[in-house]
């Protein structure tokens, strides 16, 4: 490995990143982030309730089927505790982080990025939802019919590369911060 440039240095927490590529084969994309509407749910031991479904499939199937907690809130700066939190994550897509934040894994860096928006919306509106009044879960029957609309989004693609609809939705959050990628 070449010398570190000068004024740059890795990260604390690179330990989470580089102890999960080394478990997982088929991730090519560790995010890890501080959203805090989503550390508030760590914090106070509320559940983030599947509460909507059309809205967006996407964000309820990772609710529903791809969600992990890790429990504890310390910076995760060693080998061994990179290897503890690649256990809790397991082969999910994104996990909770007590106090902390969140951390997604996925094949793409765009994937990666939209399973983290989708637990980030997911999280806000539960937490309107629970300023606004009592929140609803959507019904089992709803959930079923769902499950095709949730599985397309990982649907396809080269390693590493978006898939098709990943690249669809990545586009349109492209455009919200001005950037066009045609
Ligand atoms: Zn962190």
């Amino acid at each position: 490995m070449g010398a570190v440039p000068k004024g740059l240095r890795a990260p604390s927490e690179v330990f989470i990143h580089t102890e999960i590529y080394r478990a997982r084969p088929e991730v090519n994309a560790v995010l890890h982030m501080h959203p805090p509407t989503v550390v508030l749910f760590t914090i106070t031991n509320l559940p983030i309730l599947p509460l909507y479904g059309a809205y967006d499939p996407q964000s309820l199937g990772i609710v529903l089927n791809d969600l992990a907690n890790f429990d504890r809130s310390l910076l995760i700066n060693t080998p061994e505790l990179g290897r503890e939190f690649s256990a809790a994550i397991g082969r999910k897509r994104a996990c909770l982080m007590r106090g902390h934040g969140i951390t997604t894994a996925a094949d793409s860096i765009e994937e990666a990025s939209l399973v983290a928006l989708g637990v980030n919306e997911l999280a806000t509106m539960n937490y309107q939802a629970r300023l606004l009044g009592t929140p609803r879960e959507i019904s089992e029957d709803d959930r079923i019919a769902l499950a095709p609309a949730v599985k397309r989004l990982s649907a396809g693609g080269q390693p590493g590369e978006p898939s098709e609809s990943v690249a669809t939705e990545w586009r349109y959050y492209c455009r919200l911060t001005g950037e066009r990628r045609d």
